[in-house]
């Protein structure tokens, strides 16, 4: 009854000045009621990951997530749902790759590879060498050069399974990918495999971004199951040992994409926003379920759930799905220039690219001229009442990729953190499905997100 009598006020435009804390403390209540009766978010992301697929930029599937996703929110009554055009990164994986190992002792065996993202190809013929196993970017760089040249360089460096926070093994062996190819091309080799960043040992390789630089001649770059690394490995110490690659992967020339926005104005603030997002396009293996459909159909839930329980913001609360964070960023940063030149000060952005896991906690870093402590320490008593008994706390260290470039336009940048034991064997592989997204833990994702978004709603500039 009480629940439904805040409704009526909030929905009949009587509420304006700031909640109590009770009565956002029942309207929470309230969106975890709904968030996880209705499953919302699920529902949309079966669509996405089973009617449209996997979204590389650039692809007919990425095209048609903007098309669908827009469609969606303009079904949610909101006060305005648009494009915002983009130019992206257009790159295309080609014919299924081929690695293949030779040695005295194993004799022929095929491995299972991906190539990088954004890899140039070896072309029709393919690429063969003597390989030579580093474990660091660091140790590549000891080597003398002859050691190096017109070889294929290993990188083996596994994400280290001491660390329980998966993310943080990610950031600890995550270099070798980026700039691994690169390095190698600067000593003269002819091509690059690495270990897939996985924290499993199992048969699926993971692909990820790589970046070359404009100086240098760029050379093709592949990673390896974390099984097949464990046998490359096992041949390399056994003795010489040669590998043959295949790919056919090409970078064309950037191509006209999207970023997908939605709106619900501001009753108080109309200038100011609360942005929640994730980013549309997903790599070209698997669904993208978790990385990053689950972030786009949570932030897609808290408008939908915001409207549709009559809650009338302070703030402009604004969804946005980014296009392009996995091999350019070029969503993120339109979307900050574009806010830059139009002035638009966002309070907070969240953005929820983790994974659907169980909620767990938020992280968060401070835009240009935000005393991070002092508006924690204010916003400390909102967040412990409104959010511990959801076992939520917001904590300092965080943001993401797509709210990266905002920074000069933002006060907090918030990320997500959901549970992420399994997180990493999913990421960025043929494992990650919709199969491997619970519809509760997803949506205990999306209750947190329009928690925070109402708590931070009842925020002022300068309050603290
Ligand atoms: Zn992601």
């Amino acid at each position: 009854m009480r629940i439904l009598f805040i409704v009526f006020l909030l929905a009949s435009g009587t509420v304006k000045a700031q909640l109590p804390i009770d009565s956002v403390a029942t309207l929470i209540k309230n969106v975890y009621r709904q968030t996880y009766s209705e499953e919302k978010a699920y529902q949309w992301l079966t669509t996405l990951c089973k009617d449209i697929g996997h979204r590389l930029s650039g692809s007919p599937q990425a095209e048609q997530a903007v098309q669908w996703s827009k469609k969606t929110m303009d079904t949610f009554g909101l006060d305005r749902v648009y494009l915002q055009p983009v130019m992206v990164t257009h790159w295309l994986r080609g014919d299924k790759e081929q690695v293949t190992m030779k040695s005295k002792e194993t004799g022929k065996i095929e491995l299972k590879a991906l190539a990088l993202g954004n890899s140039i190809g070896t072309g029709p013929d393919g690429v063969s060498g003597e390989v030579i196993e580093v474990h660091s970017i660091d140790e590549l760089k000891e080597l003398p050069e002859d050691q190096i040249r017109n070889k294929i360089v290993f990188f083996n460096r596994a994400m280290d399974k001491g660390l329980t926070n998966t993310f943080a093994a990610y950031g600890g062996a995550a270099d070798q990918r980026y700039w691994g190819p690169k390095e190698a091309a600067i000593k003269g080799a002819k091509a690059v495999v690495i270990r897939s960043l996985c924290s499993a040992t199992d048969d699926h390789p993971h692909t990820g971004s790589c970046f070359y630089a404009d100086t240098i001649r760029n050379i093709p770059a592949v990673a390896l199951s974390t099984k097949d690394a464990d046998v490359l490995t096992q041949a390399v110490r056994a003795g010489q040992t040669e590998l043959f690659i295949r790919t056919t992967c090409q970078m064309l020339p950037d191509i006209q994409s999207y970023n997908v926005i939605g709106e619900i104005k501001g009753t108080e603030y109309p200038d100011q926003y609360i942005l929640v997002g994730g980013h549309l396009d997903s790599w070209d293996v698997g669904d993208g379920a978790h990385d990053d459909g689950a972030g786009c159909v949570q932030s897609m839930e808290t408008l939908y759930r915001l409207k549709k329980m009559g809650y009338q913001p302070k703030h402009t609360i604004r969804c946005v799905l980014f296009m392009n964070e996995e091999n350019g960023l070029k969503g993120g940063k339109e979307y900050a220039r574009v806010a830059q030149e139009k002035n638009e000060y966002h309070l907070a952005a969240i953005e929820s690219d983790a994974g659907g896991g169980s909620a767990q906690s938020f992280g968060c870093s401070a835009g240009e001229g935000v005393v991070l402590d002092d508006r924690l320490k204010y916003l400390d008593t909102y967040i412990n009442t409104l959010l511990s008994p959801y076992d939520l706390e917001l904590k300092p260290g965080g943001g993401g990729a797509d709210i990266g470039p905002l920074k000069p336009n933002v006060g907090l940048m918030i990320g997500l953190r959901p549970e992420s034991a399994r997180y990493f064997e999913y990421h960025h592989a043929e494992t990650d499905v919709l199969e491997n997204v619970h519809p509760r833990e997803l949506a205990s994702g999306s209750a947190a997100l329009i928690s925070l978004v109402m708590v931070l709603d009842q925020y002022r500039i300068g309050d603290e």
